[in-house]
């Protein structure tokens, strides 16, 4: 049953994406090894995982180099939801950069096969829609998102100069928004806070007029696509989207879960945050060509097990 296994390294594995894909490659019988400093993530999102014996968790901080033997790597460290990686902007821009340049030192030593969690923030506040692979992006170099976006532009840098230099073998996956169990429940995103703020009947925080729109993407849906892209030939490199093309305003968003929860949670309009982009879907045409990978879960689908794992948090936390 293990005949094929391979020893995968997971940075960043007890965040939200990234105790998913420990989970999936645990299923797949591989040997897995989780390192994570717990800056976002949380104990509780792998604690199910600790007894299997081929699952192994170190604590550490990516911008710190690491010595161990494995097989492949998912570069996923790094907080993602703007509350956070704006609360730290040094240490955002020195995970993507310096972390990336760990684990890009770690995977040319060992001769490891590695996977680079990007992001649709490297196309900024976009000026083409919806986005492909080529647009070069629209991004503020100064802003408060920047130490993320930058810092993710920056690390795709050293992906394809890692690989045109030392002939590493590289994938890249921008990520779109994508949701699902195990996110935080402090995480800030808008699809947690929304489930959360209706779940406590509090106000739902629509920040702006509410018609910015972005694509969502059920967790399990990403993690296929991630290891499918992990699994190509090594002259695929990316960068490939991943998300799904599905775009909704956030205000559909706010209705649809107020619908969904059956609460009586008004709307409340915020301020919109600087730099926030005004629209956001990915053009899969390529993960569909290369991976013969698309997202099967629609957004209502997707949130119903979401909404019940936030019922659950909160009532555990109760
Ligand atoms: P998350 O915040 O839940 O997970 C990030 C994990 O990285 C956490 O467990 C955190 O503790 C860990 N981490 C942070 N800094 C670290 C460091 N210096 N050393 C070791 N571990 C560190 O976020 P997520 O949504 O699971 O995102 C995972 C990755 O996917 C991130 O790189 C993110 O940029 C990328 N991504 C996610 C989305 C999304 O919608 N979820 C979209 C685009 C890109
Ligand atoms: N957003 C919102 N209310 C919230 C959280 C977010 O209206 O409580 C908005 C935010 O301004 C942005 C969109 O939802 O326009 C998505 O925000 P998120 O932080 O989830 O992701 P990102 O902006 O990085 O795509």
């Amino acid at each position: 049953m293990r005949h094929n296994h391979k020893r995968v390294l997971v940075t960043g594995g007890a965040g939200f994406l990234g105790s998913h894909l420990c989970e999936h490659l645990l299923e797949q019988g591989h040997d897995v090894l989780c390192v994570d400093n717990f800056y976002t993530g949380s104990k509780r999102n792998i604690v199910h995982l600790l007894e299997n014996r081929y699952f192994e968790l170190l604590r550490h901080d990516i911008t710190f180099p690491l010595y161990v033997e494995v097989d492949e790597i998912y570069n996923l460290a790094c907080p993602a939801s703007p509350i956070h990686y704006q609360n730290d902007p040094v240490q955002t821009t020195k995970v993507n950069v310096h972390g990336s340049i760990n684990m890009l030192g770690l995977a040319k030593r060992i001769k490891a096969k590695i996977l680079q969690a990007s992001t649709s923030e490297v196309y900024g506040d976009p000026a083409i829609h919806p986005q492909p692979e080529t647009y070069r992006g629209n991004v503020n170099c100064i802003g408060v998102r920047s130490c993320y976006d930058e810092g993710k532009r920056c690390a795709e840098t050293l992906f394809f100069d890692y690989h045109r230099q030392h002939s590493m073998k590289i994938k890249v996956a921008r990520i779109f928004n994508t949701y699902g169990s195990r996110m935080h429940l402090n995480d800030g995103r808008v699809v947690s806070n929304f489930i959360v703020q209706a779940l406590k009947g509090k106000p739902i925080t629509i920040y702006g007029d509410g018609y910015q729109s972005r694509s969502f993407c059920y967790v399990d849906d990403l993690i296929e696509g991630l290891i499918s892209l992990m699994n190509t030939p090594d002259e695929v490199t990316g960068p490939v989207n991943l998300g799904n093309p599905g775009e909704f305003t956030i205000l559909e968003l706010a209705e649809r879960v107020i619908e969904l929860t059956n609460s009586n949670s008004e709307i409340r309009y915020e301020a919109l945050p600087e730099d926030d982009p005004r629209q956001r879907q990915p053009d899969i045409t390529l993960a569909r060509e290369i991976l013969n990978w698309e997202p099967k879960v629609p957004l209502e689908q997707g949130l119903n097990p979401t909404i019940t794992y936030f019922e659950e948090l909160i009532r555990s936390l109760a």
